[in-house]
């Protein structure tokens, strides 16, 4: 069980400048993202796209945003567990919060802050007849164990980076690797593309445009081949022991919305003042709460977290004034940041 003063769910931009506002105020956080990465939308969706809306910042990209956003929180060491889902947000007896991920991980914090964004990012699901029965057996979403498919006949669908990062790595460990993806452009990286092209050129790796899976045809959860069907032409079957399928991510509410919050169509209401949910103790910044006004701009979460940090600092030392500090003239503020004298 890990014992913090704050779990934050969500590593998103709002959430990761969360840690920052609790870090200056002398709060540590613990975070949780169900993806592999930190960044949330911007990490996921649009890490090459310039944003020009930061204060202050003419412009950078979402990629940039986000390692600008970690080396920010540095100095307040927070703890980081990605590829996590927050299942459960349980209230305990001594006012405390029982937090519990799927995988496992527990934690004790005396607030928790939602930052959830849109919700959970999950894999965009390969929707043919029987396609759950060999789910996590022979039809994977993610690979936990590459050595698994070294010798087997594998079919990697998808056009983005994943599926090309994956079709490369397994050329030539894996026996036969076909890529089989929808469209005739790939979002992949440009050489990345070209590395895959030169080896369906000499014959190490088959490739299949245009082409969408209609069947899974296996027993027991063990597939044997996949059904492709080319645009008009006739359907080819494709030899495979498993399927890897990297159809992007999108985002689900999850299991917030078993929480007990009060909930307003895939978002959660709070209080202007503190940010704080229905339940007294659990806060809400970024795209994942509603007020009236509320707008979906990472600039308005940056400052929900401010009011929050400061909001869960007077709710745990309920008798001392939270007062304002300038981070430009705070001794306190510098040692926390490790400002030297
Ligand atoms: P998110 O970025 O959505 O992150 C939430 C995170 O929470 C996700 O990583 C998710 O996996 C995680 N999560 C959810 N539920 C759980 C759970 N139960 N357990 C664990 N993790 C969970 N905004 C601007 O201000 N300026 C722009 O120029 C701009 N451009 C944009 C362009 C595009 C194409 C898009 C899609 C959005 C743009 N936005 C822009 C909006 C901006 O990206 C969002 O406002 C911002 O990402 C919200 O940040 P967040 O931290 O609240 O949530």
């Amino acid at each position: 069980m890990i014992t913090t003063d704050v779990v934050v769910v969500g590593a998103g931009p709002c959430g990761l400048f969360q840690v920052f506002e609790l870090g200056l105020l002398g709060l540590k956080a613990e975070v949780v993202d169900s993806i592999s990465r930190p960044g949330g939308q911007c990490a996921e969706l649009y890490p090459d796209k310039p944003i020009y809306d930061i204060p202050a910042i003419q412009v950078c990209t979402g990629e940039e945003l986000t390692n600008n956003l970690l080396t920010q929180i540095e100095p307040f060491h927070c703890g980081m567990h990605l590829g996590e889902e927050v299942a459960a947000v349980k209230r305990q007896e001594d006012g405390t919060f029982y937090v519990r991920t799927g995988a496992g991980t527990e934690f004790s914090a005396k607030a928790v802050v939602i930052a959830g964004g849109v919700g959970s990012f999950q894999p965009r699901p390969l929707r043919v007849t029987d396609a759950e029965q060999y789910e996590n057996k022979s039809l994977h979403y993610r690979v936990r164990d590459a050595a698994l498919f070294h010798g087997e006949d594998i079919a990697i669908l998808g056009g983005g980076d994943s599926a090309l990062d994956w079709a490369l790595e397994l050329a030539g460990k894996a026996g036969r690797v076909t890529l089989v993806h929808r469209r005739d452009e790939f979002r992949a990286a440009p050489a990345s593309v070209s590395m895959m092209r030169s080896l369906v050129a000499d014959g190490k790796m088959g490739l299949i445009e245009g082409g969408k899976v209609t069947a899974i045809a296996g027993a027991n959860g063990r597939m044997t081949s996949l059904t492709v069907q080319v645009r008009d032409a006739e359907a080819v079957e494709v030899p495979a022991s498993h399927a890897l399928v990297f159809f992007g991510l999108a985002p689900k509410l999850g299991p917030i919305a078993d929480w007990g919050l009060d909930i307003n169509r895939k978002t959660i209401n709070v209080d202007t003042e503190r940010f704080e949910t229905s339940e007294p103790g659990i806060y809400a910044v970024g795209d994942i709460n509603f007020y009236p006004g509320k707008k979906k701009l990472i600039l308005c979460g940056f400052h929900e977290a401010a009011l929050a940090a400061f909001a869960i600092k007077q709710r745990l030392e309920p008798d001392k004034k939270v007062h304002v500090q300038y981070t430009t003239t705070s001794p306190i503020m510098h040692k926390r940041l490790g400002v030297p004298d």
